[in-house]
């Protein structure tokens, strides 16, 4: 796309950029957990009221998911947007060291206040640069809760709200400038909760038939079947219910949860009935009962070459984010906290080099990344598992990472909701809106290059139908 159209879209963000600042600083306040983010999507669906969206509040069955409409007819563009916090991840933004600011209380300790904000700042520059230069097409903001472990979007694909879209954007805060093609794992959550009869342990252990037992017995059976998996599948799992803690009673109940992840979704349920398998061998060792309640889905990633190439390109002509010594000193302490391993392995991984604008030297010299990683045009294994899978087998999907985070920066840490707030992060997530808004536009006015990406998807679609892994009678957030 022309380097003017891409200019004029990053002004009109870069305009709306301390309006929304403060709306992301009052997600990262409310931090609410998976499905009720009600606070969170309120002020994201006002926002979009207040910009001219047409508002459908509680879709697929989930009060706190929505979506925003602006423009009409072909083609339709589809912005995600996530804003649900981690339990247990309370941090006081701007310091960098460990300070609950409420001990056990909820945290943004995966950026979610940024990313639902900066795909929001998207959605509204692209709609006033469509009414301004009175251009056709649909532009949807999908307000998607439940990301960390409730696959919302899974529920809303499963609805059909993505079925006229033309394609999908998004985007993640990261320790790195660019686009990182991965398909990412399919996975499969399961709870297994094994029934037994309770006795007193010593003086009537005959009678008794444990529920721990089965637990621990399926535990060392999978650990066994590890060896027998298919290459770069996943399995772990944590004990959520012991049965109790005394000691001299057999006890009666006990579950465990299990996550099993492959490259593809069918492997991963093909993985789900050897689990299976194990589970009732130790229900019978152990003469208990096993139920297998499912949990919760996603879909491995389906990348789209064609489409992350344009938002590359995008990324190019916008240049490096203007971080300043005050961003980089706080990134500095921040990234005191890691290890020299911890940083190194972050480069190693996203592979964080800035050919792009610093002339072929490898860029990890800052502790905020100030270049654009290379893209190579393939794509990468990822071990993580996100929803965002499942809607990319739906409609082609791309997404970008921004620096918002020191390098060396791990999601799921109290480094992240510290750097939440940060001038560094609003910065981040202002260049995210950028380029997604920009990349929405190139497809907006190049039916070549959107024609081009949909063969591309439908080609890889081809041959391997898309069938949800979430089974039709399971509701969101009831599961489990
Ligand atoms: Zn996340």
């Amino acid at each position: 796309m022309n380097r003017e159209a891409v200019m004029s879209i990053a002004a009109e963000v870069e305009a709306m950029k301390p309006h929304f600042t403060t709306l992301s600083d009052s997600i990262w306040d409310f931090a609410e957990l998976k499905f009720e983010e009600r606070q969170s999507a309120g002020v994201l669906a006002g926002a979009l009221e207040e910009n001219g969206f047409a508002v459908r509040r509680g879709v697929a069955g989930m009060d706190t998911a929505f979506i925003g409409e602006f423009g009409q007819g072909k083609p339709v563009i589809a912005f995600l947007g996530e804003f649900d916090a981690l339990a247990g991840m309370s941090q006081t933004a701007g310091v960098a060291e460990v300070k609950p600011l409420e001990p056990g209380a909820t945290g943004h300790g995966c950026g979610h206040n940024l990313l639902g904000v900066g795909s929001l700042m998207a959605a509204v520059a692209l709609a006033r640069h469509l009414k301004t230069n009175n251009l056709p097409g649909t532009v949807r903001y999908y307000g998607c809760p439940g990301e960390e472990g409730g696959s919302g979007k899974t529920f809303m694909v499963r609805a059909g709200l993505f079925d006229d879209v033309d394609a999908a954007l998004t985007w993640h805060p990261a320790p790195f400038n660019g686009v990182r093609s991965t398909n990412n794992l399919a996975v499969l959550e399961y709870f297994y909760r094994f029934k037994g009869m309770a006795a007193h342990a010593s003086n009537a252990a005959h009678l008794g038939r444990s529920a721990l037992d089965a637990v621990e017995l399926m535990n060392v059976g999978v650990n066994f079947l590890r060896e027998h998996m298919p290459q770069d599948c996943r399995v772990h799992y944590a004990i959520t219910d012991t049965g109790g803690k005394a000691a001299n009673v057999v006890q009666a109940k006990a579950e465990v949860l299990y996550l099993i992840r492959a490259p593809e979704i069918r492997q991963a349920l093909d993985l789900a009935a050897r689990v299976d398998k194990v589970a009732r061998g130790a229900a019978m060792m152990t003469e208990t009962e096993v139920e297998i309640v499912f949990d919760t889905a996603s879909t491995n990633l389906l990348p789209n070459i064609t489409l992350e190439t344009a938002m590359h390109e995008n990324m190019v002509a916008l240049g490096p984010i203007a971080f300043d010594e005050a961003d980089q000193a706080f990134a500095k302490v921040i990234q005191d906290t890691f290890t020299e391993e911890a940083i190194k392995s972050s480069i190693r991984l996203y592979q964080i080099k800035g050919d792009v604008f610093s002339n072929g030297k490898i860029d990890g010299s800052t502790p905020l990344h100030l270049g654009l990683r290379d893209f190579e045009g393939q794509s990468h294994f990822r071990a993580g598992s996100t929803d965002v899978g499942d809607v990319s087998w739906t409609t082609p999907t791309a997404q970008c990472w921004t620096p918002a985070w020191a390098i060396g920066t791990n999601p799921h840490t109290w480094q992240v909701v510290a750097q939440g707030k940060s001038p560094a992060a609003h910065k981040a997530m202002a260049h995210a809106a950028k380029t997604l808004a920009s990349t929405g536009l190139s497809l907006m006015t190049s039916p070549e290059l959107l024609a081009t990406v949909k063969k591309e998807w439908l080609e890889k679609t081809e041959g391997s139908d898309y069938v949800c892994p979430i089974p039709a009678d399971v509701m969101p957030g009831s599961h489990g």
